[in-house]
């Protein structure tokens, strides 16, 4: 076969592969990925002018206009790895083409929703798939559900939401993308209430290494509807919709509250200690932060699904410890808080690390917080370092571990420590920042479990397929052997 033919054949098998129920491999006979081509960089002009003819969407190569702009990644630590292409996908058929494509060419990939991956996941020197202008959402009010594309961000999901006031779980930061956020967990402010991002997941459509899309229900696949949800971003193929169970809201009670760091082992144990016994319906961030500068302050961020008079009641016992330099404590209705919860992380370098607490934080735990924050060496980015800790439990702990691919379910918190820098900082601030959280994790490591957020993924993860995955690390690696046996969705933490 000529290789015209050849790419002739490929797209006609991947397009009836698409409507047909081949097994899941059969559709593209493409051979087995060569690990040569790192990089897009052999590829021929004629090659990237017949993927431009077979998508929808534009396709950008370096040095034309939008390149720089499309090929960043939100953490900019990672921005020097640049694609040698980006497929900017308008629909589900030209992530299918472009999928099809870079394994006929041997070109390595990587998909990207919202760009937020902590690791810098979404960025290839191949072919960038980027999802980001696949962003409709739609609300079905009659069956209680939303559909979403992967490139819809928190904002774009929340507006949709807010007219019929339903929500789902969804993250904080108004930029990140629902798919990214949606395959390996995604928490906020309502998990404890509403459960996870992908626990309320009904169905999804998968574009595989084969180029098939599949449409993925709990009767459908249910191996990658299980892989799905919890499985991480970037492992078995790309999804390139949503569809989730909603949930009706009305108001809350909001609390925001800020100490100085003297009171914080004090303040951080009566949070702790309120949220053993807490109701499903209260959420707590309690957060200790420093940029290196000024004092470190101690912080309490959540809502209660109720009233306001039983949200200062639980709070009583920690306010009778110490009194907040700032306080508020007032009813909202759910998008208020929301909007209050919104936080623009200034879009620039940053590592962080995560822990799964099991059982009670020790009063130990905190001191060695406390002492930690309070040696943050400072750089020039505002956000600075510091620990975050989400309470957990609620809904997110009645799903049994091994239910989804989502293993993290008996924790009590979830403990991110973060440094951050700029361009302007030096080499040696840098190698401080890196060196002050290395040995923060390393002091925390005799308080926490092993186990760490996939969707914190931190590429100096110990032992990242336990920490990530637990025990359904094996059947995620099966599922992917069977959907992905080539290993075209690959990174260096990919199962
Ligand atoms: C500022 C900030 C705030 C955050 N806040 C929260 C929070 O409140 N709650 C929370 O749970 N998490 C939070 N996160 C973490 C976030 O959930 C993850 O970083 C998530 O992976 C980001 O998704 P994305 O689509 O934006 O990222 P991307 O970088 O686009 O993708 C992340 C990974 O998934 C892959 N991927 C992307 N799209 C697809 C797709 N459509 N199909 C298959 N694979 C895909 C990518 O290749 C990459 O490996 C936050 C991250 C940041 C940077």
């Amino acid at each position: 076969m000529t290789a015209s033919t050849r790419r002739q054949f490929l797209r006609s098998a991947a397009a009836a592969a698409a409507a047909s129920q081949l097994p899941l491999q059969q559709a593209v006979a493409a051979p087995a990925r060569s690990r040569r081509a790192a990089t897009g960089a052999r590829v021929s002009e004629r090659a990237w002018r017949e993927l431009e003819r077979r998508l929808r969407g534009r396709v950008l190569r370096p040095g034309e206009a939008g390149y720089a702009r499309a090929s960043l990644p939100f953490n900019r630590r990672y921005a020097d790895t640049t694609p040698a292409g980006i497929a900017r996908c308008t629909g589900e058929d030209d992530v299918r083409e472009a999928v099809v494509w870079a394994r006929e060419h041997d070109v390595p990939l990587a998909a990207r929703s919202g760009g937020h991956s902590y690791a810098g996941y979404s960025t290839t020197r191949g072919l960038l798939i980027d999802l980001g202008a696949m962003r409709s959402v739609r609300v079905d009010d009659e069956a209680g559900t939303v559909l979403a594309q992967a490139g819809a961000r928190n904002t774009g999901l929340y507006a949709a939401l807010q007219p019929y006031d339903v929500a789902i779980s969804a993250g904080r930061c108004p930029t990140v993308g629902i798919g990214g956020l949606a395959l390996g967990g995604g928490f906020g402010f309502s998990s404890r209430a509403l459960g996870l991002t992908r626990d309320s997941l009904v169905e999804t459509r998968l574009v595989t290494a084969s180029g098939r899309i599949l449409r993925i229900t709990r009767d459908r696949h249910p191996d990658l509807f299980w892989a799905l949800r919890g499985g991480g971003g970037g492992n078995f193929g790309i999804s390139t919709q949503f569809r989730f169970r909603t949930s009706p809201v009305s108001s809350v009670g909001l609390y925001d509250l800020t100490w100085d760091a003297e009171h914080a082992p004090k303040v951080m144990l009566a949070l702790e200690t309120m949220m053993r016994d807490a109701p499903h319906t209260l959420s707590c961030r309690m957060g200790m932060g420093s940029n290196g500068r000024d004092a470190p302050t101690v912080t309490a961020l959540g809502q209660l699904f109720g009233p306001v008079a039983q949200l200062r009641e639980l709070l009583a016992p920690v306010l009778a410890v110490a009194r907040p330099r700032r306080s508020l404590i007032a009813r909202r209705t759910f998008w208020q808080a929301k909007d209050h919860f919104f936080h623009n992380t200034p879009v620039d370098r940053f590592a962080v690390k995560s822990s799964f607490v099991e059982g009670p934080l020790t009063e130990q735990a905190l001191d060695v917080i406390a002492r930690g924050v309070r040696r943050y060496p400072g750089s020039t980015n505002a956000d600075g370092g510091g620990v975050a800790l989400y309470a957990w439990g609620g809904r997110i702990g009645r799903v049994p571990a091994g239910a989804t691919a989502f293993v993290h379910r008996h924790a009590s918190w979830l403990m991110a420590y973060d440094a951050s820098w700029t361009a302007r900082d030096s080499r040696s601030t840098v190698a401080r920042n890196l060196d002050w959280l290395g040995g923060f994790a390393e002091e925390l490591r005799p308080h926490v479990s092993g186990s760490a957020y996939q969707n914190f993924i931190d590429r100096s993860q110990r032992d990242w397929r336990r920490a990530y995955y637990g025990s359904n690390f094996e059947r995620l690696a099966a599922v992917k052997r069977r959907v992905d046996p080539d290993d075209l969705f690959s990174f260096r933490q990919g199962v």
